[in-house]
């Protein structure tokens, strides 16, 4: 089934050299309408929700923008915030818009690395949206999640 004007025009901008040179979107064809809900079923399966996933990656940027450019140690956790300046706006046409600090969160225990950017939490507390599959910031949310601590 196709997707309504507005989730049409939506991942227009998503696409390279609309918003960011790189787009959101990677490789993948899927519409946005079933990224967005393929996505949005596997953190139900699990239990958990976008806004606790977001709000567990706000955390950890948080403490790392303390000590920008340098690596902070939160239990099993490794996080470094890198400084950069300047503000992207959110390809949903929501009038947001945020800086574009990217960060790195290390899970010593699992031994997995997830990156994100403060737009990727935007994006997900609000839209339930973790970007294509092939994007350079995607992370799945399943494995986000057990990156971040929230599940097993
Ligand atoms: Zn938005």
């Amino acid at each position: 089934m196709k997707q309504g004007p507005r989730l049409e025009m939506i991942q227009e901008n998503m696409k390279p050299g609309a918003y960011t040179a790189h787009g959101f979107l990677g490789d993948d064809d899927r519409m946005l309408k079933d990224i967005l809900r393929e996505d949005n079923s596997a953190v139900e399966r699990h239990g958990i929700s976008h806004g606790e996933i977001a709000a567990k990656m706000r955390y950890f940027t948080e403490i790392g923008r303390r000590f920008p450019e340098s690596t902070v140690t939160d239990g099993d956790f490794e996080i470094t915030v890198d400084d950069h300046r300047g503000f992207i706006p959110c390809p949903f046409a929501d009038n947001e818009k945020a800086l574009k600090t990217n960060t790195r969160l290390y899970n010593k225990r699992t031994g997995e690395t997830v990156y994100w950017s403060d737009l990727n939490i935007h994006m997900i507390m609000s839209h339930g949206f973790y970007e294509g599959k092939g994007s350079f910031f995607r992370t799945g949310p399943v494995e986000l999640a057990k990156t971040l601590g929230l599940i097993d």
